[in-house]
């Protein structure tokens, strides 16, 4: 038992560094009297309805072949180094589900011999949970990069997410940092899934006994922060990586120090977690209000300010597009507008149908005026910043914002 619960800490520890474990659109269903049932929206701490659900996050190993420079795990670190069996993760699974602890797995590993070796025995654990045990709880598996088709089909048929980690977002980071992988082998797996998943969707459709497939799609994950990337080369992977692989999420993971090594950010240096929160909000721009990559960085503006949110950043740039009058513009207009979130965008469009709104109907929605009011036109109100210059405009927000990245920011030490 004191075995067990040793290679538990080290393990779990060990697999903390990975961030693509947030799940949702997988709906499982108990239909065989079995253990578990999946809804939409199981994550590893918060769903985006914010419940705080819980997820067994484990490697199935910290031995590794590899040599990744960014990496806790790469063969060259001096730490202890232990595996569990395929039988002890589906007890462990079970006893922890029996237990309430936790409502399903997030299984990554270092790899033991070779891709399909490994990639053999994380497919072998789903199994055993699914037809042996009969668990019907969230079951997220890393693919390893260089496995054989025939073992992620497998993976897919037992699994509801999939993620292959893309790690470092440029091609010459990754021949720096680990030059041992190469790009090919990550990107070979997510087409593979890309191609099965919109398949055997389809097939289900007309064939009802067609076995489902990663229902919560696939993910990956890219750290921010240790080959010295730009914004716009993240960015435009991200924008790459949804359009081409269908991604259902892309995780941005600051680079934690854990290497002294030349070739990455000293020990003890800050984790870039504001950049992080910036590169999260130019995704959701990017997924959700319509935006594309080269609006929100380009070769002209490479870096996200992390002084003020990446929206308001493109609309500052963007003065000529503005004011927009709410009461007229068209959907894809209002969602340009700083302050102005999907939700009350659209519910802009239907109070409207009943009557032109004023700006204490549009705070009533939820729109933030603090930002708006220097980019709109409402009933009774005519925005008089126009002649203003962005960094005014920018300087009477920064100076009203609450943010907790501001703070953050901050660079004046804080003493009292
Ligand atoms: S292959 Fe994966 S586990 Fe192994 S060193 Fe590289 S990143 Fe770490």
């Amino acid at each position: 038992m004191e075995r067990i619960e040793e290679k538990l800490s080290i393990l779990a520890d060990a697999a903390k560094y990975d961030v693509s474990c947030s799940s949702s659109g997988s709906n499982r269903k108990n239909k065989n009297k079995g253990l578990g049932d999946t809804g939409a929206g199981i994550c590893h701490t918060y769903t985006e309805d914010g419940r705080c659900v819980s997820l067994l996050k484990i490697l199935l190993t910290n031995f590794c072949i590899y040599d990744c420079a960014y990496c806790v795990t790469r063969k060259s670190n001096d730490i202890k180094r232990v595996s569990f069996t395929v039988q002890e993760v589906v007890d462990l699974t079970i006893n922890f589900y029996r237990r309430n602890y936790i409502e399903g797995l997030f299984l990554s590993s270092g790899i033991f011999k070779n891709a399909d070796y490994t990639m053999e025995r994380l497919v072998r654990i789903a199994k055993k949970l699914r037809q042996e045990h009969h668990f019907n709880g969230y079951i997220h598996l890393k693919t390893i990069p260089g496995a054989s088709d025939e073992l992620i089909h497998e993976a897919g048929l037992y699994a509801d997410r999939l993620s292959v980690n893309i790690e470092i977002p440029t091609e010459s980071g990754l021949k720096l940092l680990a030059p041992e992988k190469n790009r090919q082998d990550m990107v070979k797996p997510m087409e593979y899934l890309r191609n099965k998943i919109t398949e055997l969707g389809e097939e289900k459709r007309i064939f009802k006994k067609t076995p489902i497939f990663a229902p919560a799609g696939q993910s990956t994950q890219m750290i921010i922060g240790a080959s010295g990337e730009t914004d716009e080369q993240i960015v435009f992977m991200a924008q790459r990586l949804y359009r081409d692989f269908s991604l259902k999420r892309v995780y941005y993971s600051g680079y934690v120090p854990v290497s002294c090594d030349n070739r990455l950010p000293n020990i003890g240096s800050a984790v870039p977690l504001v950049r992080e929160n910036r590169l999260y909000q130019t995704d959701w721009l990017m997924r959700f209000y319509g935006f594309q990559a080269d609006e929100l960085v380009n070769r002209q503006y490479p870096l996200l300010e992390l002084d003020i949110d990446p929206k308001l950043s493109w609309a500052l740039r963007n003065l000529s597009c503005f004011p927009i009058d709410v009461n007229r513009a068209a959907l894809h207009l209002i969602l340009r507008i700083p302050g102005v979130g999907v939700r009350s965008a659209q519910q802009i469009i239907m109070a409207r149908q009943y009557g032109a709104l004023d700006m204490e109907q549009l705070k009533k929605i939820g729109v933030s005026i603090n930002r708006a009011k220097y980019f709109i036109i409402c009933r009774g109100y005519k925005q008089i910043y126009s002649d203003q210059a962005a960094h005014k405009i920018k300087q009477y927000i920064l100076a009203t914002s609450q943010s907790k990245y501001l703070r953050r920011h901050c660079q004046q030490l804080n003493l009292f």
